[in-house]
């Protein structure tokens, strides 16, 4: 592939993920800013050099260090086939970076393979999401409809957070979510399309919740997220982005599509909250939401 074409530079570069093209001896050609973003190195250090050089160092799960033959992109390059696999790669300054990888091969005009692409993006959130669903799961502390946490894991989750909050001063807020008009997809619809409806509303939740914040399941069409490192601005951004987010799903159920809204209730914990008082305070926020029109976000109580 011709990579001095500006534009598929230009495409690749506004990527989020990293990719980046090796030619048949594994010489790194080209490298994106994704890839920089994620892996810390500029394109000037590593175009030129081998994929083996030892600069992106890919480890398995049993630390087998994968450039030296277990390399995916060596395979994809031997038999063409695409690779999708979860590795680890070294992190410029050190870190261990869980990665997924997908490789593909690259081919001149005549289908010969001249080299292979890879992508990569950063897997930390998907295996924090997936390493605490197996706790969650262990402990009795995940909702079985939505998969994801209970009431009794965001209840904890809460003391949690006030504790951290009194000893290290770490803010968090709360987002007290609930579905508009549920009743009415229930008496349209069925409630076991209900219910898929509420597990839409929670995996657009889980996948694009931060790594760092939870959502859980209150009970029935209530849904509750803590969120670790927000100010007043941003924990609105992300409350503002879930909202859209669900907004614009759409269940497929032939021959129709079913559309949702949810109303937020957020606010930040306070020094003098109890998880009583924060939640009381999102609640009611929640009902100016609702009470304004819904498929909305409050964070100021109007008097
Ligand atoms: P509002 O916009 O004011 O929140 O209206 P609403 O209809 O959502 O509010 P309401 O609290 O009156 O109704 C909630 C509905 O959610 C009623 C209940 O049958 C339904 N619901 C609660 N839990 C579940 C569940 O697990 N599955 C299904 N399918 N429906 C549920
Ligand atoms: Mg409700
Ligand atoms: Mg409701």
């Amino acid at each position: 592939m011709d990579l001095d074409n500006t534009f598929y530079k230009n495409v690749l570069d506004s990527l989020y993920d990293g990719v980046y093209f090796v030619d048949s001896q594994r010489r790194i050609t080209y490298w994106n800013k994704g890839a920089e973003a994620i892996a810390g190195f500029t394109a000037e250090e590593v175009v030129g050099r081998h994929c083996w050089d030892n600069i992106l160092r890919h480890v398995d799960n049993d630390d087998n260090e994968l450039c030296f033959g277990l390399c995916p992109l060596a395979a994809t390059i031997q038999d063409g086939d695409q690779r999708e696999v979860e590795v680890y790669l070294h992190h410029k300054d050190g870190r261990r970076l869980p990665v997924v990888v997908r490789t593909a091969p690259v081919r001149d005009d005549d289908g010969n393979i001249i080299g292979a692409v890879e992508v990569f993006n950063d897997n930390s959130a998907r295996l924090a999401t997936a390493q605490r669903l197996k706790e969650l799961e262990q402990l009795a502390l995940l909702d079985p409809l939505t998969q994801l946490a209970n009431r009794r894991y965001l209840e904890m989750s809460l003391n949690l957070r006030f504790d951290e909050m009194r000893r290290y001063d770490w803010s968090f807020g709360v987002l007290f979510i609930d579905a508009d008009n549920f009743k009415r997809i229930n008496d349209i619809y069925g409630h076991d399309i209900g219910d898929e409806v509420l597990r839409m509303i929670g995996n657009t939740f889980m996948n694009n919740a931060r790594s760092s914040d939870i959502v859980g399941r209150w009970g029935g069409e209530e849904f509750v997220s803590i969120m670790r490192n927000v100010d007043e601005e941003s924990m609105y951004v992300l409350a503002e982005r879930f909202r859209l987010l669900i907004a614009e799903s759409r269940l497929p159920v032939w021959p129709m599509t079913i559309r949702v809204t949810v109303s937020i209730g957020a606010t930040l914990a306070q020094a003098d909250d109890s998880v009583e008082t924060l939640l009381k305070r999102a609640d009611r926020l929640l009902y100016q939401s609702k009470h304004a029109g819904r498929n909305r976000v409050s964070m100021y109580l109007e008097e």
